[in-house]
């Protein structure tokens, strides 16, 4: 089989490099175009491989696109490919030496904003579908495809995916991970801190409070916390922080201020628990503000990220390990990935053990001059449609 796929004209370069740079020219930047176009696209290429496709309006004007394709052997498995349609936008126009959103294909790269993350992980998607459907006799089961909308953001694009039946038993998320095999995933949760105060003339104090005279011991708690949080170390993740990354208060220079405002970036490791962090942030502000007078609120409860994880040795790394290391020569590095995905859904609110792999280097993602190499895409997909073969077929080998 492996030679087949080597051979195969829907998983090579100029195919795929195709499909990234027709991708690219679908403005999807989260909050600008956003996904409805680049849904509409991606749909009526699944539709033409031949899958099960349904849209799914998640938010107004902003669909998700999930898709089936059984197989007509026998065999009962599934795999979930999971990417998601939005971009970040691109910055200063001026600070881009090539056009956005055309797709230009040079030295061997496609370039444009989302070509790596994550346009490139979708055509590999559309290109294993491709490579399944022209086998469709030869393998069993169903390979499920999620297209999802609002990642960037960390809306519920994929979530809605899985809630409407578009689960598997086995899942891949292809965001960019350089040909490396992702296990494990940080979480990240932002917490508001708010103490309330009572404003006054800055020359006529009586009967005032100011939230401000709370701040040095508040901030010498978080940073203790901070030193506590760096002390558990993940063998691939570094460790977990505790960061004050906003402080507002006041509005006027001779007021006292009427509250104070501390915004704290969490990152989480596997393990760390969202209802354990917000009871912790609360007893640290009780203890410093006193019992009943600082509050603590997630910030943005949808751009919560909940860490993942799945064990190095579990089957879904070895089976992505392998495939990769038979299509091409190297076995992957198992690695955890220091931005936060929607392979947190797949995991944790999906149940379905997942990894991360795809082409593209992450230190092209959201840059200027975004670009994704056609020689990786290449060896993604080829992997990619040696997993789900292997883990789809019963009749073939
Ligand atoms: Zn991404």
């Amino acid at each position: 089989m492996v030679e087949e796929i080597r051979q195969a004209p829907e998983l090579a370069g100029p195919a795929l490099a195709r499909t990234v740079s027709e991708l690219v020219a679908i403005p999807s930047v989260n909050g600008q175009h956003d996904e409805a176009a680049m849904a509409a696209s991606v749909a009526k290429r699944l539709q033409a491989i031949g899958c099960d496709v349904q849209t799914i309006e998640v938010k107004p004007g902003r669909p998700s696109v999930g898709a089936r394709l059984t197989g007509l052997g026998p065999g009962e498995t599934s795999v979930v490919l999971n990417g998601h349609m939005d971009c970040v936008p691109i910055g200063d126009a001026s600070r881009w030496s090539v056009p956005p959103f055309e797709g230009l294909v040079r030295d061997g790269c496609v370039f444009g904003r989302g070509a790596c993350d994550m346009k490139g992980g979708l055509a590999t998607q559309l290109a294993v579908a491709q490579f399944l459907a022209n086998r469709r006799e030869r393998f069993g089961g169903s390979l499920v495809l999620h297209f999802a909308m609002g990642e960037e953001r960390g809306e519920p694009g994929t979530l809605a995916l899985l809630e409407a039946g578009f689960v598997a038993d086995l899942g891949v998320s292809t965001e960019p991970s350089n040909l490396e095999l992702g296990v494990a995933v940080r979480g990240l949760l932002n917490l508001r801190v708010t103490i309330p105060g009572i404003p006054a003339h800055g020359g006529a104090l009586d009967g005032s409070d100011n939230p401000i005279r709370h701040l040095p011991a508040l901030l010498k708690a978080f940073e203790a916390e901070d030193l506590r949080v760096r002390k558990v170390e993940h063998p691939l993740l570094g460790t977990g922080t505790w960061t004050v990354t906003n402080v507002h208060a006041g509005t006027f220079a001779s007021v006292v201020a009427d509250r104070c405002d501390l915004i704290i970036d969490r990152r989480l490791l596997p393990g760390d628990s969202i209802e354990a962090v917000v009871a912790r942030c609360e007893a640290i502000v009780a203890e410093v503000t006193g019992p009943g007078v600082g509050r603590v609120t997630i910030e943005d409860a949808e751009g919560t990220y909940e860490p993942a994880e799945v064990a190095a040795d579990s089957d879904i790394a070895q089976a992505v390990a392998g495939a990769v290391e038979e299509v091409g020569g190297r076995r992957p590095t198992i690695v955890g990935m220091g931005y936060a995905s929607d392979v947190r859904n797949l995991v944790n609110d999906g149940g379905i053990p997942s990894v991360t792999f795809g082409a593209g280097d992450i230190a092209w993602a959201h840059a200027f001059d975004e670009r994704i190499e056609i020689d990786a895409l290449e060896t993604a997909a080829r992997s990619l449609a040696l997993f789900a073969w292997q883990t789809l077929s019963v009749v073939a080998k």
